[in-house]
């Protein structure tokens, strides 16, 4: 079964936004057993999306559509989708009845007519309700072949692809079965670790298939399989990972469901009943800004300062002068004062604290690119670990936001 994407709009050929939207879905497609064939990103233009659609309709059985289906001019996809189809646009009372459902809870405006015009739809289109806007998604067929057209927003898009397209994909073919199973590895680089692994690797049945994804400071490895035989896939699978588990015991973090090492994180603290909180220098707020993003954060989140300037160390955090001078301020020392600090503000039971040099240049730091402290603090204790992370400045803070979260995860 092959797939074909093709994602709408003149702001994705400008480069003024990336197309994203491509990557959930393929990644999503992937996931049941779908490869995608093709991704193709077109302009709002009508010729140019026909082509496009009847190119895609040679080639795959399922051609997702994302984009230009909202109530402004320049979206077009639903009167190409009519005149691909030969069809008209009909009224759609559900989805009418959903619009005005949206206005009056969350807009609190007059319905405009360009927005019960979006209730419009082919008549030959079955509708995919969107729960979070007005713009329905449109379920085609045509000589076997299905074609999706999703809203171009990417938190509808993705909501209408979970709920409404893969549940609907599943029931129409019989997919392949597919397993996932991704072990998060820290401390060994990706060459380091495919040695180590090698044997075990060169025996993998041949529908198991491995992959590495290297991240900052960590390596995912992904083992995947596919089969009509659901019942030795899952044999096959367990026996592998009960192989491979004793031979990267000291690397091995957790297994992942997707699931970025924040929400573990998130869920060891919320299951102990332990708070947190974290004095920022060189991250800039990168870690509480992650740990927020997570629903539930204020069960074990309790705040974070960011204590840039070395007075702003001394003035909130009570960092002695002295020590900042003994020792730089970029020094196990100072970040573990900030570390104890913090936790005595917030009264958490964990603090962290970061403090490095991120480049480009030294300036007149007195240590070199890419030399961060992270120290933990406890109840009891207190320590500091030195990483050097590199000359590249985001990259630096991204490892260092990483290690942050993997010294308190252990
Ligand atoms: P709307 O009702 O908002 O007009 P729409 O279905 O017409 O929705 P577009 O107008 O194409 O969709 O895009 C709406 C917004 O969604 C864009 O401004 C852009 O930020 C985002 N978007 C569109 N396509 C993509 C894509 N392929 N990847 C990521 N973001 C996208
Ligand atoms: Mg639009």
């Amino acid at each position: 079964m092959q797939a074909e994407i093709i994602t709408i709009g003149d702001e994705i050929l400008i480069g003024q936004i990336l197309d994203t939207n491509s990557a959930f879905i393929s990644k999503a497609l992937n996931k049941i057993g779908v490869s995608v064939y093709q991704i193709t990103s077109v302009q709002d233009d009508m010729a140019h999306i026909i082509k496009s659609m009847k190119e895609a309709e040679e080639n795959a059985d399922i051609i997702i559509i994302t984009g230009g289906l909202g109530p402004t001019k320049d979206d077009i996809t639903k009167r190409t989708i009519c005149d691909y189809f030969q069809d008209h646009l009909v009224q759609s009372e559900a989805v009418l009845e959903n619009i005005k459902h949206i206005w009056k809870t969350y807009i609190k405006q007059p319905l405009a007519q360009v927005n019960i015009d979006q209730a419009l739809v082919p008549s030959k289109a079955s509708v995919l309700m969107n729960k979070y806007g007005s713009a329905p998604g449109m379920w085609m067929e045509k000589n076997g072949k299905v074609f999706i057209s999703l809203p171009g927003v990417p938190f509808e898009m993705k909501a209408l692809m979970d709920d409404e397209v893969i549940p609907r994909l599943r029931e129409t073919y019989q997919f392949p079965y597919i397993e996932h199973i991704t072990i998060l590895t820290h401390g060994l680089g990706e060459s380091s670790l495919a040695e180590r692994i090698e044997a075990w690797e060169d025996n993998l049945p041949p529908f198991i298939k491995l992959a590495y994804l290297p991240g900052l400071g960590r390596v995912r490895l992904r083992l995947s399989a596919k089969s009509n035989d659901r019942e030795m896939v899952e044999t096959e699978m367990k026996a592998q990972v009960k192989m491979l588990l004793p031979q990267i015991e000291d690397v091995f973090v957790s297994f992942e469901t997707d699931e970025s090492i924040e929400v573990l994180i998130g869920r060891q603290l919320t299951s102990l009943g332990k708070t947190l909180s974290i004095a920022e220098s060189c991250t800039g707020g990168k870690m509480a800004q992650l740990i927020t993003k997570n629903p539930g954060a204020s069960k074990y989140f309790k705040g974070s300062v960011v204590t840039y300037a070395s007075e702003s160390k001394t003035d909130v955090l009570q960092v002695p002068e002295a020590l900042i001078e003994a020792h730089s301020v970029v020094s196990g020392p100072v970040t573990e004062a900030m570390a104890r600090r913090a936790r005595e503000l917030f009264k958490t039971d964990y603090a962290i604290a970061t403090t490095g040099n991120a480049g480009p240049d030294k300036g007149d730091s007195d240590v070199e690119i890419g030399t961060v402290y992270i120290a933990l603090a406890t109840k009891d204790h207190v320590f500091s670990e030195k990483f050097e992370l590199g000359n590249h400045r985001t990259k630096v803070i991204m490892k260092a936001v990483n290690k942050g979260f993997e010294m308190l995860q252990k």
